[in-house]
């Protein structure tokens, strides 16, 4: 099975700095990211959301209004022929200390007891800040950090423990650099890691 694990806040939609998005009103797709999802679609790669949404566990937003958000978000990406394979949310505080909270793994082992595990070498996880880089590495995948959300720089990836193996502005820059991978024929040597700096 084709995947890629992406991040919502930052990627696929606006990130607000000190706020979540609470309900559908606030929501707003980034300029490019639909195209960015119809081209993994199109090359026949199953798309799986990892979020946090600790504004449930801290009560700014209910559950419901998080699934309302989901479902109008997924009613727009289908009227643009993009279905998402599955959502993962982790709905806990840090103080709930919970195995699901990003940089933890626990939504990927989710998956994988789901639907089984995957080649995670091959598979790309795209976020917009240290912590989705962190579970990507942990679990074995390829990282690509856009500079559409939380990071705005290059130069704020330097502390970090994890770094991503690409930055680029945003997901559809990203989506290219996994759908050309996905095209030079599964095994063989992995290329330069730093092409695609900008
Ligand atoms: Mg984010
Ligand atoms: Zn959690």
């Amino acid at each position: 099975m084709k995947l890629v694990f992406l991040d919502r806040d930052g990627v696929i939609s606006i990130f607000t700095p000190d706020d979540y998005i609470k309900n559908w009103n606030e929501f707003q797709f980034l300029p490019d990211a639909i195209e960015g999802l119809q081209m993994l679609v199109k090359n026949g790669f199953n798309i799986v959301i990892i979020s946090n949404q600790a504004g449930v566990g801290r009560k700014v937003f209910t559950q419901q209004d998080l699934w309302d958000v989901t479902n109008r978000m997924q009613e727009e990406l289908r009227k643009n022929g993009i279905e998402l394979f599955k959502v993962y949310y982790c709905l806990h505080t840090p103080e709930d200390n919970c195995n699901c909270r990003k940089p933890k793994t626990g939504m990927i082992e989710q998956f994988i007891s789901e639907y089984g595990d995957f080649d995670r070498s091959k598979t790309f996880f795209v976020g917009d800040s240290d912590v989705d880089i962190e579970v990507g590495a942990k679990s074995g995948m390829k990282t690509i950090l856009v500079l559409s959300g939380k990071t705005k720089s290059i130069e704020e990836t330097e502390k970090w423990n994890y770094k991503p193996d690409f930055i680029v502005a945003d997901l559809k820059e990203a989506a290219k650099i996994i759908v050309n991978r996905s095209k030079q024929n599964g095994g063989k040597n992995e290329q330069d890691k730093s092409c695609c700096v900008e």
